[in-house]
């Protein structure tokens, strides 16, 4: 048969002219194996023209002599049936560089079945691999425990430069029209956090204009070379995009060379998208936890202040009581640590005789007096109804006397008027050193101290 003379049925240049201005790759080539036809994507993906791989075996395409045997075995051989099949192969072109292609291949067979030619079509999936890759770098590295937010976002500026090939990378954030560098990759380090420019000087201002992603990878021969960063910086490409936070702008994640570069694709776009995406997640996030630590602390600050004086309450108060006793146990050195227990006296008749508001404020004078002169470390804390217990740590009982004392001139100093009477009201104190005891035994102590200054007297300290 001589139905695989091309002149007779069919002129592979003819043919060819189907294939020349898609922009994938396409050869065709005979039962012998040689290329018969390929069109100008093929061309520029393989750094060949047509005239030096026209009649050459396919081989030449291939990056192992043994795919180019196993393919025609398999594939492109006389008895073959395959129809439009897809697969990946490792391409080789001219510059010897290999590359992994997409191919769909099938048989251009004749009215009786016969096989004439096979058309493969090859498309370039680096940059799709590239992509792919990077994606699981950024999975990898958002999913990773050990690393905090600043971290991460480092080692998304990393993985950005290196993708793109972009020696720079920031994150900023944009408040009014002020762009505050937050952090930033540098080959000389001539970023820093915090740094601040205008943001109608970078390129950023495109992006803020457009809402969405821009690059411009050779700005001197774009239209924006007279933009005053290029004016400043001489950056010659650009790719950036928004950070949003919550559905509201935020700042953006930009990469950018001195140098010009490739032509950015949609993945590019796509990517740093999904960067920006995921930093903004992460902020929105942060700011939730912050706001929750917050309201922790605000509850926990509320479950251990009393309310009407404004001091720590008798739980917080025997916390602490507790780690200056363990603390004053664990030193070698025995540190000091000295108690005081506050009663006022007569308080029931002050009560009875002016009101109960007016015991409440004799209370909240008892601890404004205490705050102005409470030292940092000194703790006071209200014990229960009109008692108040202090704990001085690094201090004895004897240091302790004299605060007492100026304490009680203080209160002494501050009377309280109430129907047309001077309040001038008084308190026992029994005080005591706690070293080595338990709070059990510290209490038990300074309760029977009270007791005694009660007994001799009131409005007294009694040490012990
Ligand atoms: P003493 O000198 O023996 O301590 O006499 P006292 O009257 O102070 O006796 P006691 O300490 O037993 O009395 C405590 C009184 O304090 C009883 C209670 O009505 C009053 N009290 C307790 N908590 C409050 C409070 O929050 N506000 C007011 N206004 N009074 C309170
Ligand atoms: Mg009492
Ligand atoms: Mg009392």
């Amino acid at each position: 048969m001589m139905v695989s003379s091309i002149e007779n049925i069919l002129d592979a240049k003819t043919l060819s002219l189907v294939f020349e201005n898609i922009d994938t790759a396409v050869f065709i080539g005979n039962l012998s194996r040689q290329i018969v036809a390929m069109n100008t994507a093929a061309e520029d993906l393989f750094g060949y023209k047509k005239e030096e791989l026209i009649g050459q075996s396919t081989q030449v395409l291939y990056s192992k002599p043994s795919d180019f045997n196993k393919q025609g075995t398999y594939r492109f051989n006389a008895e073959s049936n395959l129809v439009d099949d897809s697969y990946s192969m490792d391409y080789r072109n001219k510059a010897d560089k290999t590359f992994k292609g997409q191919t769909t291949a099938g048989a251009i067979k004749d009215n009786l079945g016969n096989t004439l030619f096979f058309v493969v079509m090859i498309k370039d999936e680096s940059s799709r691999l590239a992509a792919e890759g990077a994606l699981n770098k950024l999975h990898t590295i958002t999913s990773s425990r050990s690393l905090d937010f600043t971290q991460r976002v480092d080692e998304i500026l990393k993985l950005g430069t290196e993708h793109f090939g972009l020696p720079i990378g920031i994150f900023s954030k944009v408040v009014d029209d002020e762009y505050v560098v937050q952090q930033a990759i540098h080959p000389d380090g001539a970023l820093d956090s915090g740094m601040t420019f205008d943001l109608g000087i970078t390129y950023c201002w495109h992006v803020y204009q457009s809402n969405d992603v821009q690059g411009f990878h050779h700005v001197s021969q774009s239209t924006i070379v007279s933009h005053p960063c290029y004016q400043s910086f001489k950056l010659e490409a650009y790719l950036g995009t928004p950070i949003f936070v919550d559905g509201a702008r935020y700042g953006t994640l930009n990469f950018s060379s001195p140098e010009p570069t490739r032509p950015f694709i949609r993945q590019d776009f796509e990517l740093i998208r999904l960067f920006a995406e995921w930093i903004g997640h992460e902020i929105a996030r942060n700011n939730d936890l912050l706001e929750l630590k917050n309201a922790h602390q605000q509850m926990r600050i509320l479950a251990d202040t009393d309310a009407l004086t404004g001091l720590p309450n008798r739980g917080c108060t025997e916390r602490v009581m507790n780690q200056y006793l363990n603390r004053v146990k664990g030193s070698a050195s025995r540190r000091k640590l000295a108690c005081a227990l506050f009663d006022f006296d007569y308080f029931k008749s002050i009560n009875d005789n002016y009101g109960h508001h007016i015991g409440d404020e004799v209370l909240k004078l008892f601890a404004q007096s205490v705050q102005i002169g409470c030292r940092d470390d000194d703790h006071y804390g209200r014990w229960g109804g009109e008692e108040f217990l202090a704990i001085f740590p690094d201090k004895s009982a004897e240091d302790v006397l004299p605060i007492l004392q100026r304490l009680k001139k203080e209160m002494y100093g501050r009377p309280i008027r109430s129907k047309g009477e001077v309040i001038v009201p008084t308190f026992s104190i029994g005080l005591t050193d706690c070293q080595g005891d338990s709070i059990n035994e510290v209490l038990k102590r300074v309760d029977g101290l009270l007791y005694k200054a009660k007994d001799n007297g009131r409005d007294r300290i009694e040490v012990g």
